[in-house]
């Protein structure tokens, strides 16, 4: 696997090779949910390349960005055993050599404005400027994305549309581990008895969907799925909804059959905030 922490290194290496290029961009603590998307490049393109950037701007938090998991030489071995053609290792000189004073900002709508976004003010622009930058830099022909982050999948597409980026987006699958946790570099942070209570936010989201096929409305599916995961204090829910995957508007009542329901979840757990989502269709 070639390293290259340069973007002038980077770009005269890709253009040398003139192959076709799948980009996958991480923030690194890789799990096999990253490398499902490292995969999946690899039988699309003739080169993939991986990023490890943890991305100042898109952390709300500070305390946040410095507990962020930066195991960088078990992600190289693991890029490595996955065949993996390319390391994109970049600092934050290299990524912002205007410095990270300089924010750009988007009106993404409404997606713009809810869930996530509503929870940590500034994070989407943050996303938005770093795939740009990433895009710019790597000219991929396709761009590879988990759909465990569904909103960023949402406004890295309406970015590209916005810039007129044509890169084919890749959805990817929500890999899971076998008790239904959604795989996530957070999750490393949980204690074990955190641990052992975190696939209660999967077996909500399925009951969630069970629940829709027995004529139950929204509002009340959510508030049943919110007692769940907060009782007995051990998760402090920042949001569950029910809502269109298309636009993200929350829907309302007992829906007519053949409606698609994104339910979506975040809830800290241990003081780790934890996402999730499951899509399901009302029958
Ligand atoms: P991150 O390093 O968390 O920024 O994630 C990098 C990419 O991996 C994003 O496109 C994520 O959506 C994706 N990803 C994260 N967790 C998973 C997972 N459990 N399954 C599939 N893709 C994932």
């Amino acid at each position: 696997m070639y390293i290259f922490q340069r973007v002038a290194d980077l770009q005269s290496f890709l253009e040398e090779q003139g192959k076709s290029i799948g980009f996958v961009p991480t923030m690194g603590a890789l799990h096999q949910g990253h490398i499902s998307l490292i995969e999946r490049s690899k039988q699309q393109n003739e080169l993939t390349v991986c990023s490890i950037f943890v991305n100042p701007l898109q952390f709300n938090d500070p305390k946040d960005l410095e507990k962020y998991p930066r195991p960088v030489a078990a992600d190289i071995e693991k890029l490595a055993a996955a065949a993996c053609d390319v390391l994109f290792l970049p600092d934050v000189e290299e990524m912002y050599p205007q410095g990270t004073q300089h924010r750009e900002h988007y009106d993404f709508g409404f997606t713009g404005i809810t869930l996530e976004a509503e929870f940590r003010p500034g994070h989407f622009d943050g996303v938005a400027q770093v795939v740009k930058r990433l895009l710019d830099i790597v000219r991929p022909h396709r761009l590879y994305m988990g759909l465990k982050d569904f909103q960023q999948v949402l406004i890295v597409e309406q970015m590209m549309e916005q810039h007129r980026i044509q890169v084919e987006l890749v959805k990817c699958d929500t890999l899971r581990e076998a008790d239904g946790l959604a795989m996530s570099s957070r999750n490393m942070r949980l204690s074990p008895e955190a641990r052992a209570l975190a696939p209660r936010i999967y077996n909500v989201l399925q009951q969630a969907a069970a629940a829709l096929n027995g004529e139950e409305s929204i509002e009340n599916i959510c508030a049943a799925a919110k007692k769940t995961l907060e009782q007995d204090g051990a998760f402090r829910v920042d949001y569950f909804e029910g809502v269109s995957p298309k636009t993200l508007q929350p829907l309302h009542g007992v829906v007519p059959a053949g409606t698609q329901v994104l339910w979506i979840v975040a809830a800290f757990l241990d003081g780790v905030r934890l996402i999730d989502n499951l899509l399901s269709t009302q029958q």
